[in-house]
């Protein structure tokens, strides 16, 4: 179910100790992984759950300016150049992983007649799909561009405006009963103060029994290496998240865990996680400890495979631009023998 990392032999020693404050596990105990530096926060691996995130935390006046003023990653977010959300290719993607998503949902609930909560929906792809199929929706996203294009372009009536400071709490106008809740379109985990409060309250708004499926990104897993190290993302990532953290947030907010893995139709600058977890049914809800049902990576793992991806990437960057000169290439010949 886990990916195999990939430990080369040789040993590091990188071990600074650090306090830390961790979302996950409540510990104080971590380890210093990359010292803070224009293009990254500073960040530390828990000592106890071997959750990794930027310490220490932004304030959420701070978070939501970065998404004002400098964030430019989303087609709807306000610093993106051009028009945004008017470049048709941002849409033809949305739309492509909304079909993705919809099947992933598919696969364990009808949608007829469900309520259904779709957080950070972007442009409103799937969620518009799963109108189209008979659910009853309710959306919430933080940049206002996306909200007119799910509301003017794709008639969705219920999209609510939510700063990201605001998603471990979710002031949102509907405070319902979901039967599903679906954060498929948009990784939201690794982008906002608190995961665990946002799954505990996630946790309150399903009906028992009732479906979360999400996406996120494992960072040990990087697909692209445009970057040197896989924490350069600026302000944006709180939490770097592994198929093992994702899957130990859902567990211990007392979520069962159908699946937690790497899925292999979606793959951005990371590989990403698709995570489907259910709401037990009340009789089953124990009150007992949580036992993660995937294996620990260990620290020394960890820090070997941050170790390894440094130290290969110009290897691997190199690798990545020969690939795609090639299929340039190969394109331009398919193009002169026709
Ligand atoms: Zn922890």
């Amino acid at each position: 179910m886990s990916p195999t990392l990939a430990i080369p032999s040789r040993q590091t020693s990188h071990e600074t100790r650090v306090e830390g404050a961790c979302d996950l596990c409540h510990s104080t105990e971590a380890f210093l992984l990359a010292e803070p530096s224009p293009l990254n926060s500073q960040i530390v691996l828990c000592g106890h759950c071997h959750l990794m995130y930027a310490c220490p935390q932004l304030s959420p006046d701070t978070l939501d300016s970065f998404y004002d003023d400098d964030f430019r990653n989303d087609p709807g977010s306000r610093m993106r150049p051009g028009e945004g959300l008017e470049d048709q290719d941002d849409i033809r993607k949305q739309d492509a992983t909304a079909e993705w998503g919809l099947d992933i949902i598919k696969r364990f609930t009808g949608i007829k007649d469900q309520k259904i909560l779709n957080l950070r929906c972007q442009s409103g792809a799937l969620a518009a799909r799963l109108k189209s199929e008979g659910a009853i929706v309710y959306c919430a996203e933080p940049f206002e561009k996306n909200i007119q294009y799910a509301t003017k372009l794709r008639g969705l009536t219920e999209v609510s405006l939510l700063p990201f400071s605001g998603f471990p709490t979710l002031p949102i106008p509907y405070q319902l009963q979901f039967d599903v809740i679906n954060i498929l379109m948009h990784h939201v985990l690794a982008h906002i103060l608190s995961p665990r409060t946002l799954l505990e309250k996630l946790f309150e708004m399903l009906v028992p029994g009732g479906y979360l499926f999400l996406d996120e990104k494992d960072v040990l897993l990087p697909a692209r290496y445009k970057i040197q190290s896989i924490f350069e993302s600026g302000l944006a990532h709180q939490y770097h998240l592994t198929v093992h953290t994702t899957a130990r947030y859902l567990e211990s907010t007392g979520f069962r865990l159908i699946e937690c893995q790497i899925d292999k139709k979606r793959i951005s600058d990371f590989h990403h996680i698709r995570a489907v977890a259910q709401k037990p049914d009340v009789h089953e809800i124990s009150t007992g400890g949580f036992k993660s049902s995937l294996p620990y990576a260990s620290i020394r793992e960890i820090q070997q495979r941050l170790e390894w991806l440094r130290k290969t990437w110009a290897i691997r960057q190199a690798g990545f631009f020969a690939k795609r000169k090639a299929s340039k290439l190969m394109r331009r010949l398919r193009k002169h023998i026709r």
